[in-house]
């Protein structure tokens, strides 16, 4: 038999945790493995330790996956604030493995769609798992789903949080939310496009004094003044412009475009911190923790990587928590390996294994034992010394 739900205990703290970060569409390019490919989905524990949901793009597979890892048979009860029906805010319900099991509880919020009628977010499970689009019936998610229609200004508490929402300037609308809890404020408010005198001004309403305000920052404000006007969406500068006026502590940049790689959410992120310095980029993985007047940021581990022992002197050069520059002679002792370019006499056939050995120089005159790694070769290429070919490989052991 089922256990009960558990509360989740967490000192009274509201913690968040990113499940998906992307908008319009999920990606899988190697580029953007960083920041993740998911589109959107927050997680949000309440101090009273409700489970909040903030959208159901494809990160919601993921948390449905943690869930069952995590909580094994116990009743999963979620409340599930959905903005609004593009596809980049649904595509993970169908694939959120909690639905299908009947001792779960969800209740969900969202508006009523003009073009959805009564009902909307019934309407969009139907319209999901509609054959031929979804090979599994409706009627096999067998969980208690409740469902609340919210509009711009309705307010609804939830455990551990009293949330309001707000129209935000989106084509076929969109919903803000404000969570105001004992630990903090946060304000979910993506797929929002500035220049709307009278949403623009909800927009500050909402962002009002927020500890963490998650905010879209899909395109460049360039991009936003040009070619990507009328698209829906807004840009770092929008977000730091709201922060600055309203007392927003912490602006969250959320719904990064498919086609940002990691290093242009990077160049997003810097130069959004030269005008607002406390500024965060979403990341997949990553948990914010408000509590006791300060806020904990944790960044997922590095993805898939091996790991050895190593003493390689390295110069360093970066910025400090105070915008410093500082530059340090140090040691690297733990390297994490992805893959190397290597020169070779010999040409190793593509997709074999190689074993390499690297020399670990250590400190001091003392020398440490070699690296061993093996590797798969993904790339053969001729090298510029024509005695020898460039062969490209990654780790995998
Ligand atoms: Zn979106
Ligand atoms: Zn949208």
């Amino acid at each position: 038999m089922a256990k009960p739900a558990r509360k989740i205990a967490r000192d009274r703290g509201a913690s968040l945790r990113f499940w998906g970060v992307r908008g319009s569409t999920p990606t899988v390019d190697k580029d953007t493995w960083r920041y993740g490919g998911n589109t959107a989905c927050v997680e949000l524990i309440t101090p009273a330790g409700a489970r909040v949901i903030l959208d159901c793009g494809t990160g919601l597979r993921m948390l449905g996956r943690h869930l069952d890892a995590t909580l094994e048979s116990e009743r999963i009860e979620s409340h599930i604030f959905v903005t609004h029906y593009h596809w980049d805010h649904i595509q993970g319900l169908p694939f959120f493995s909690p639905l299908y099991e009947e001792q779960n509880l969800l209740h969900f919020y969202s508006f009523r769609s003009e073009y959805l009628g009564a009902d909307s977010l019934k309407r969009v499970f139907e319209a999901q798992m509609a054959y031929p689009y979804f090979p599994v019936n409706l009627s096999a998610m067998a969980a208690q789903r409740e469902f609340t229609e919210m509009n711009g200004g309705a307010g609804v508490r939830v455990p551990g949080a009293r949330v309001t929402a707000r129209w935000l300037h989106h084509p076929q609308g969109c919903l803000g939310f404000r969570f105001e809890t004992d630990a903090g404020t946060i304000v979910y408010a993506t797929d929002n496009e500035p220049g709307n005198p009278q949403l623009d001004q909800s927009m500050r309403e909402l962002a009002a004094g927020a500890d963490i305000f998650i905010n879209d920052a899909q395109f460049r404000p360039e991009e936003l003044a040009t070619t990507r006007k009328g698209w829906g969406h807004s840009s770092w500068l929008e977000g730091v412009k709201i922060a600055r006026e309203v007392g927003v502590k912490n602006l969250v940049l959320f719904h990064h475009d498919p086609d940002s790689a990691d290093k242009v959410v990077d160049s997003l992120l810097r130069d959004a911190r030269g005008h607002f310095p406390n500024v965060w980029a979403a990341a997949e993985g990553m948990t914010m923790t408000l509590g006791d007047e300060h806020l904990d940021v944790v960044m997922p581990s590095v993805r898939q990587g091996l790991r050895r022992d190593a003493n390689f002197r390295a110069r360093v050069t970066g910025l400090t928590d105070s915008g410093h520059v500082f530059e340090e002679e140090t040691v690297i002792s733990d390297l994490t390996f992805h893959g190397a370019l290597i020169h070779l006499g010999h040409c190793p056939k593509l997709q074999s294994e190689l074993q390499v050995q690297l020399d670990n120089p250590g400190i001091g005159g003392t020398s440490n034992s070699p690296l061993r790694l093996r590797g798969y070769v993904v790339r053969i290429e001729p090298d510029p010394d024509k005695e020898h070919t460039a062969v490209g490989i990654v780790f995998t052991e």
